[in-house]
């Protein structure tokens, strides 16, 4: 009986540890695809971001398989340094494709993209993406130990750098009550973390990483309320300095940004301040708004 039973835990550990292996797969799979034909230019060289000034002057960019479908088309944005924009708009309507341009994931297909003035693609892609920091909806953590989780964008960063970035990313407090810490293993033998935990964690290796521009893709999926506090909490020390780009969801977000660019199908639909876009008598965002569905 005993047999029987670790025979069948044991093969409850292998299939677990193959569900893994397919989800690494699948990872793996979508990085490919998010790695297409971008190439450094020869002498490419590294960019320099002093003030975080963006802008978008007459972009145009639809994705190789929709079938020549065009999704921006002169689209232009002037974002002001250290100012701290929301991404609004429906579903479909090119918000994450936007940061993924600034990213330089994909080459606009006209127009170009500055950030202080230089045009992305004639810098390398090390340096572009070193100064843009994310947090995405659903952080992607390693396999390895917390502290090795936060400093993965600077592996040559000390202990202290990386509990004080912990701290100002709200993560400290968690990691400290763990019996062992910033050593915690993440994942399927280790600690499991709550989505507010790994956006914190993602927080934190922003703040580790010292870039000026910071994309922040908020949890569709709500946060319990003292988590999302302080996940909040932490984003507004991290906003703090740097130009940000907010894929908002939350009206608590969206209401308290500098700026909300409401996309419907890859065009500006509407862009202002929160009280700006209110008072638009049938407007979309304040449509949004009333329904309370952003
Ligand atoms: P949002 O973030 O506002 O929901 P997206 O930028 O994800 O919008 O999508 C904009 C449009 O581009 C949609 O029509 C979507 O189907 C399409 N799209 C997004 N990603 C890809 C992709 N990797 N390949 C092809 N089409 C895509
Ligand atoms: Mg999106």
């Amino acid at each position: 009986m005993f047999v029987i039973q670790g025979y069948l835990r044991d093969i409850g550990q292998q299939i677990s540890v193959v569900q893994r292996s397919v989800n690494e797969m699948e990872e793996l799979v979508s990085l490919f695809r998010m790695q297409p034909t971008v190439a450094d230019r020869p002498r490419a060289g590294a960019l320099r971001v002093t003030r975080g000034h963006i802008r978008f002057a007459h972009v145009r960019f639809g994705y190789e398989h929709q079938h020549g479908r065009v999704l921006f088309d002169d689209l232009n944005l002037d974002i002001a340094p250290g100012s701290r924009v929301a991404l609004v708009g429906p579903s479909g309507s090119g918000k994450t494709t936007l940061t993924r341009l600034l990213q330089r994931l994909y080459d606009v297909q006209a127009g170009c993209i500055t950030i202080d003035g230089t045009d992305i693609t004639t810098v390398t892609q090390a340096s572009l993406r070193g100064q843009i920091a994310i947090v995405p909806q659903e952080p992607l953590l390693f396999h390895r130990s917390l502290a090795e989780n936060i400093a993965y964008a600077r592996p040559d960063a000390t202990p202290a750098e990386i509990a004080h970035a912990a701290r100002q990313a709200n993560a400290a407090d968690f990691i400290d009550r763990l019996p062992r810490g910033y050593a915690t293993m993440v994942g399927e033998r280790g600690v499991k973390l709550s989505g507010g935990e790994r956006q914190r964690i993602a927080i934190a290796r922003a703040f580790l990483s010292h870039a000026r521009i910071v994309i922040m893709d908020e949890a569709t999926s709500s946060l319990d309320s003292r988590s999302e506090m302080l996940v909040q909490e932490a984003m507004e020390r991290l906003m703090a300095g740097r130009t940000v780009l907010v894929i908002a969801h939350r009206l608590s977000t969206v209401m308290g940004l500098d700026r909300i660019i409401v996309f419907r199908h890859g065009r500006v639909c509407e862009d202002g301040p929160h009280a700006a876009l209110m008072a638009r008598e049938g407007g979309l965002y304040r449509g949004l708004f009333e329904l309370q569905s952003l």
